[in-house]
């Protein structure tokens, strides 16, 4: 792990922020009474009896016997608080249109939809899958399913038909809504056709509900397709919201599919929306006059949480944004911050790595003073762009709260608490409240500091998936399974902790390099890469070797106007070995145009690693582009043929 420097809270911010002193300790002393407390946050229509059960281990209940509906707690509550007026949804369209919404516009939506829904014959457990792109209309679906206890799944626009099927089948969902069209990248791109190659056989989706985006003639299937407007018109604008068990199920949102094939991780209701709530509040010091922005798919995880129900439950004023960051221009995400004076802006490492490339003249063109909170999630941020975006977006004057979380665990689990927890660039620091991780390794033993092993949680907090959609196994071998005598979860991401307890992500332990016997972590590899002026982006990975078990290969995006790559190779490696150590030295770096990345901008570093094995046939669904593989392999060919040669 790198010698960073450490950021204390501002002060200024640290005395105003939600979490003060001595909310960690009084979680850790009694945890349980914590999330009871948290849980008072929202409203219930009959309270639990029990906090946490663990009869069905590895399944576990949270306030079980507590009846609550969750768009309840997400609008009404907001109305009956006299808050109606205020703005839920600044949503921006990527070719420029927008659109303002309030609680009590988007309360009635949601009432319509769920009175529509209820028409079509969903009923609560019924599912319903979501390939919308980010409107206000995807906000409103979702809300319509709480509503009436039907089970949610959102698929990323992006996705072809293959990946959407796989999704609609894999649920069993009775009705898929979508748009008629997109806009990607500046163009409109039909959707609907793609749509009912998805569904074509599967007799179990008996309506597609269509919303009109581009205006663009579609194909039509009568009895099966439904007009968005058309069903929403017909409907009463009241919708009498029944209440749910507290481990109702929710949602199911697949995994990105970095290390196989995609898991559905079923979340349920009291519990998920308690972590989702508390969790919004504390991390992002939500107020009542921010201006949030978290810029993620609405379909990935992070948006679930911290789009869709922890900011509706706060009652927050939301941007969200339908396009593409470098669409018109790259500055687009800056000129949306400046234009609603976004306070918060939760983004990715990808993200801030490709505003890196542009320069800080970029941000520096913005009015971007409004800041005061950024957040940072998806992968370990390397030590540069996290300062990078503390310096040239937040003006060095905003918290950066990097949160580690994962489809599995439903909300952030390690992530400082902004007004209390000092920072260390690349590090997301510690278990929050409630919680408690640990890193070991193979027999449950703590490593020293410094050491890689694996992160487990040891005390999971109440928005925990319950289980894998249609394949419980899967949910209790991938785990539970390995640390089963201890109940500790096993995340599969490896780490180590530094001397104050910080806990650094080293990376999958699939893609954990060895090399002579030492581990080394992909992530610490690649973080000292980028750090080198000449490159943008690197993976890395270990190839088979015959003396040292792995011999390490980086793959580098070199840097716009970096043409001339002489000398590179040397240049890495020098740098590579002062800033880690000799040993991690790459044997190889081959200089590629693209690296293969999920839609949510992970590199898959698998098929990467694949390709050096000389193996095949990995699952690529999830890739953003299939075309980058075949940019990757040309240039491992062709470095292959003349490293052989030379
Ligand atoms: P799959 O499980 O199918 O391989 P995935 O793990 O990429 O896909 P997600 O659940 O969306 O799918 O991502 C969670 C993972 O993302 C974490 O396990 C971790 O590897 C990485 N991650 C997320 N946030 C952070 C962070 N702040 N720091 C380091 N790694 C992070
Ligand atoms: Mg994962």
């Amino acid at each position: 792990m790198p010698d960073v420097e450490t950021y204390p809270p501002p002060p200024e911010f640290a005395a105003r922020a939600h979490v003060g002193p001595g909310v960690r300790e009084a979680a850790d002393a009694d945890p349980l009474g914590f999330w009871a407390e948290q849980a008072a946050r929202l409203q219930w229509d009959r309270p639990w009896d029990t906090v946490h059960d663990d009869r069905d281990w590895p399944t576990a209940r949270w306030f079980d016997g507590g009846r609550l509906n969750v768009a309840v707690n997400c609008l009404d509550r907001h109305l009956d608080a006299g808050r109606g007026g205020k703005v839920a949804l600044h949503w921006e369209g990527e070719p420029g249109d927008r659109r303002t919404v309030t609680y009590a516009q988007l309360h009635e939506q949601v009432q319509r939809l769920a009175n529509g829904l209820t028409e079509l014959g969903v009923g609560p457990g019924d599912r319903v899958v979501l390939y919308l792109p980010v409107l206000v209309e995807t906000v409103v679906a979702t809300m319509a399913c709480a509503r009436i206890g039907a089970v949610v799944s959102l698929v990323f626009g992006g996705f072809s038909a293959d990946a959407l099927r796989f999704r609609v089948a894999d649920t069993g969902a009775t009705v898929v809504v979508a748009s008629d069209g997109q806009f990607r990248r500046g163009a409109a791109v039909p959707v609907k056709a793609a749509v009912d190659e998805a569904v074509a056989g599967l007799d179990h989706v008996a309506h597609v509900l269509v919303v009109r985006r581009t205006g663009d003639d579609v194909p039509w299937t009568a009895g099966r397709d439904v007009w968005w407007d058309e069903l929403l018109e017909r409907q009463p604008a009241e919708h009498p919201a029944p209440s749910f068990p507290a481990e109702h199920p929710l949602f199911i949102v697949y995994t990105s599919g970095t290390t196989g094939r995609p898991k559905g991780l079923v979340h349920t209701s009291g519990g998920y929306l308690t972590q989702a709530s508390w969790t919004h509040w504390a991390l992002f010091d939500a107020r009542d006059d921010d201006v949030y922005w978290c810029q993620a798919d609405l379909a990935w995880v992070t948006a679930h949480t911290y789009v869709l129900y922890g900011p509706l439950s706060n009652g927050t004023t939301q941007v969200i944004y339908e396009g593409s960051p470098l669409t018109p221009h790259p500055g687009r995400h800056f000129e949306v911050i400046e234009r609603y004076g976004v306070t918060t802006y939760y983004t990715a490492p990808t993200l801030v790595r490709t505003f890196m490339k542009h320069g800080p003249q970029l941000p520096a063109g913005y009015d971007l003073t409004s800041l005061r909170l950024l957040g940072s999630v998806g992968e370990a941020i390397n030590p540069e762009a996290w300062r990078w975006l503390h310096e040239h977006v937040g003006g060095g004057r905003c918290p950066v709260v990097d949160t580690w979380w994962q489809s599995e665990t439903g909300a952030a689990v390690v992530a400082p608490l902004p007004g209390q927890t000092p920072s260390k660039p690349g590090s997301a620091t510690l278990a929050l409240p409630g919680m408690a991780v640990a890193v070991v390794d193979e027999d449950g033993r703590e490593t020293k500091p410094g050491v890689e092993g694996n992160l487990v949680i040891t005390r999971p907090g109440p928005a925990m998936a319950r289980t894998v959609w249609g394949d419980h196994d899967r949910f209790v071998r991938s785990y539970w399974a390995p640390y089963a005598d201890r109940r500790w979860y096993l995340a599969g991401d490896s780490a180590s902790r530094d001397e104050d307890g910080y806990v650094w992500i080293g990376g999958r332990i699939d893609d954990v390099l060895n090399v002579s016997g030492h581990r080394l972590s992909s992530i610490e590899l690649e973080s000292a890469l980028v750090s080198h002026p000449r490159v943008a982006e690197a993976a890395v990975v270990g190839a088979p070797d015959d003396v040292t078990g792995q011999r390490i290969v980086a793959f580098v995006i070199t840097r716009a106007g970096g043409d001339d790559d002489s000398g590179l190779a040397e240049e890495l490696r020098a740098h590579v070995a002062a800033r880690v150590g000799a040993v991690a030295k790459p044997r190889e770096v081959v200089v590629v145009t693209d690296l293969p990345k999920t839609r949510s901008g992970k590199i898959m570093r698998r098929l990467v690693a694949d390709m050096t094995a000389g193996r095949t046939g990995g699952d690529t669904t999830s890739l953003t582009d299939p075309a980058s593989m075949g940019a990757v392999e040309s240039a491992w060919t062709e470095h292959r043929r003349t490293s052989s040669g030379a």
